[in-house]
């Protein structure tokens, strides 16, 4: 069979497909650690999964407008922005099958063939290949490792040329945790509008933040002024402990939002109406919510103290990036190098098969120096995988 040019330079998800072999791997026997796909290992809230139960026994169960249930529509724009200069216009959002799909509803509405599109590195895997199957240019731009790889203003002004269209990073990062304040966040969204290109916000670990307050700086909470074109994408993933339930959301103005919408009328329709109910349940649950995600905040930052400290005691010569944010540890593979194995693709495949860890390449966020360890996992699965990782990679 022949096959379309649109997805000539195609690859399945590496996060995925790692994360796919590991759970075969132990459905067959095998005493295998999962540390590779960014998955709470929480059950979600009862309260939340009662209500899309009810909505099924209530007849939810038919089509939703594309955009999303109005009422969900209204409580994902006041979550967005609360507390913030921009409107909490239902209008401006679209509620899709998982932020993945929001993101890629905005790279295929906004760029096209000779555009490039700036992608914060290291990246979360699908970045890239969104631009690619808009048959855009992705461009990788690494901030300097001795700022954790955070960009600046500069780093993409080096970057950029008359055909750069958007940006996309994300912030809390997967990978590395790394968290830009107001102010850095301010002067990339100046740059980006100096530039006319438009900055995609991903912001999808928003409330999976370990400094100060209930949600890490996002680019809602800037100088609307100062800001040009942006789409800012979040869901329910990961704070509320969701994934299966594949429900996520954007907000941009109305206009792009009609657009996003009508393109996702013709690909999914809405994301599933049950999960949609559940939602909303999950966004207006109040104190109880707050309470029930704060609980699981506390396990992911007790996870982020424990791997940190276990690096620095079995690893001492393996660096990696202090998380402010998320729910990953980004750390350098690279001392384990040798004749046979020569980059993170080897090192991990070494560790799966000598030791039973599951961890992710840094091939799949730009950088083949380094892995990825998710922490969205048990203390004990946590501390037992960092044990076995050091008989590989030494202490
Ligand atoms: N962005 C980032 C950075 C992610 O890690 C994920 C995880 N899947 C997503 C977006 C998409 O999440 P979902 O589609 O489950 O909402
Ligand atoms: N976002 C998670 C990760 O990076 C889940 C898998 C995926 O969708 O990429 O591991």
């Amino acid at each position: 069979m022949a096959y379309s040019e649109n997805i000539a330079r195609l690859q399945p998800s590496a996060t995925v497909t790692v994360s796919t072999l590991a759970k075969k791997l132990r459905a067959e026997g095998r005493d295998i650690i999962n540390l590779s796909a960014g998955e709470p290992d929480f059950d979600t809230p009862t309260g939340i999964a009662e209500a899309g139960i009810e909505g099924i026994r209530r007849g939810r169960t038919r089509y939703t407008p594309a955009a999303g249930l109005p009422e969900l529509r209204a409580a994902a724009a006041e979550y967005m922005t609360a507390g913030t200069a921009y409107p909490a216009d239902p209008a401006r959002v679209v509620v899709s099958a998982g932020a993945k799909q929001s993101l890629f509803n905005a790279c295929f509405c906004l760029f096209g063939p000779g555009d490039e599109v700036l992608i914060g590195s290291p990246y979360w895997t699908s970045y890239p290949e969104m631009v690619t199957l808009a048959r855009a240019e992705p461009v990788p731009v690494a901030g300097s490792e001795s700022r954790e790889f955070m960009l600046a203003p500069d780093d993409l002004e080096a970057a950029a040329t008359e055909r750069s269209k958007g940006l996309i990073l994300s912030t809390p990062s997967n990978p590395t945790g790394g968290v830009y304040s107001k102010a850095a966040l301010g002067a990339i969204a100046e740059w980006a509008r100096s530039r006319g290109v438009t900055l995609i916000s991903d912001e999808i670990y928003q409330e999976i933040y370990y400094g100060e307050g209930n949600k890490a700086p996002g680019a809602l909470d800037l100088d609307p002024g100062n800001v040009g074109d942006l789409v800012v994408t979040n869901g329910m993933s990961k704070a509320f402990a969701m994934t299966g339930w594949r429900v996520g959301f954007s907000y941009t103005t109305a206009e792009l939002a009609a657009k996003m919408s009508a393109l996702q009328s013709h690909v999914s329709l809405n994301a599933a109406t049950p999960s949609q109910v559940a939602s909303l349940e999950g966004l207006t649950r109040g104190e109880e919510g707050a309470r029930e995600r704060a609980v699981m905040l506390a396990a992911f930052r007790r996870r982020r103290d424990l791997v940190t400290r276990l690096f620095d005691e079995l690893l001492p010569g393996c660096s990696y990036v202090r998380p402010e944010g998320a729910f990953y540890l980004y750390f350098r593979v690279d001392g384990a190098f040798d004749e046979e194995v020569t980059c993170a693709g080897d090192v991990c495949t070494r560790i799966l098969e000598e030791v039973g860890v599951a961890i992710v390449p840094g091939e799949a966020f730009g950088d083949p120096r380094y892995a990825r360890m998710s922490t969205a996992s048990s203390d004990e699965d946590i501390e037992e995988g960092v044990r076995r990782m050091a008989k590989v990679l030494g202490g």
